[in-house]
């Protein structure tokens, strides 16, 4: 059996002649997927959803463990929403964590052939206060981890030539938000890692898109006052706060079959808050 596949940069992509050897095993932690018994299919996929341990990300674990697929649900505190699927303890700030839990998955689940790139963080602080410490730990968090993710899974899911990869993004991506050029610039980066492993995957069959959220209730926005929410509601077309739920559903469609010509997208999920941008 020939040890490696040639991906060659040649095919419809941006960066001529370079070549990429893709190795059976791309993992530093060595998972031998080729001969993995699980299959994947279209009911029974393996997925991998970082920050599942609540808000957004269980929500989203949860739905595709109700839809029979193996989850596996990555979180600093390894806590897993209760119909989650496999928790598993990963510092997505650390290489080393998230090889070892991604390698957790595969062996427990099949190789990957979902991510949804979730976990985030937020340290709201304004411009003149916030320290460079304030800035690249909400960067390391929030898009450095997600790189961390795909480089860990991507070589299967190319091997395979069928994936989904869903970044959790933010409405304040593109509109901005005083106070949070730390998590817009974070948010932002999360399109351009997309649009641009858009352009490399897509030959392979492997798709990726942003959801942008807008006011979801959730830990993150738990803090704030009445009176803000209340603001918050006043400017979004629909009137309300979304959930969770809606997150998981607009992600639903992205990863199953019936979105598998969409690639490279920015979908909000923010009531209307974004329109226009
Ligand atoms: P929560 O604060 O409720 O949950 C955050 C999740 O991320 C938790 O599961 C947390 O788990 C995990 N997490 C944080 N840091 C790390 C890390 N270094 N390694 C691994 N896991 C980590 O957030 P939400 O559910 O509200 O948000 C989920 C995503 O949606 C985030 O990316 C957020 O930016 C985005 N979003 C949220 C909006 C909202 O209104 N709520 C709006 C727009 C975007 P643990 O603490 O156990 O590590």
């Amino acid at each position: 059996m020939n040890p490696t596949e040639v991906f060659s940069f040649t095919d419809g992509l941006g960066i001529d002649g370079e070549t990429v050897w893709l190795e059976q095993s791309p993992f530093t932690t060595k998972v031998d997927v080729t001969t993995h018994p699980i299959q994947s299919t279209p009911t029974g996929r393996s997925v991998l959803v970082s920050g599942g341990s609540r808000g957004i990300g269980a929500a989203i674990a949860s739905r595709f463990a109700g839809d029979g697929h193996r989850v596996a649900n990555l979180s600093r505190s390894g806590r897993g929403a209760a119909s989650g699927g496999l928790a598993v303890a990963c510092d997505v700030t650390d290489s080393e964590s998230v090889d070892l839990a991604v390698k957790k998955a595969t062996e427990a689940n099949g190789p990957i052939d979902v991510l949804i790139a979730n976990a985030g963080i937020t340290d709201d602080k304004l411009m003149l206060r916030m320290g460079e410490d304030s800035f690249a730990d909400v960067l390391d968090t929030n898009l450095t981890g997600a790189y961390r993710l795909v480089k860990a899974v991507s070589g299967p899911m190319l091997r395979n030539r069928w994936g989904r990869i869903v970044f959790i993004s933010s409405v304040v991506a593109m509109s901005g938000s005083a106070g949070q050029a730390n998590y817009a610039a974070s948010k932002a980066g999360l399109i351009g890692l997309a649009r641009s492993l858009a352009r490399e995957f897509g030959p392979r069959g492997v798709t990726c898109n942003v959801v942008a959220p807008g006011f979801i209730d959730t830990d993150m926005t738990a803090e704030l006052s009445a009176t803000r929410r209340d603001d918050i509601v006043d400017s979004i077309p629909l009137s309300r706060i979304g959930s969770p739920e809606d997150v998981a559903a607009t992600v639903d469609f992205l990863t199953s079959d019936a979105g598998g010509y969409v690639t490279g997208a920015v979908i909000p999920v923010d009531g209307g808050l974004g329109m226009g941008h």
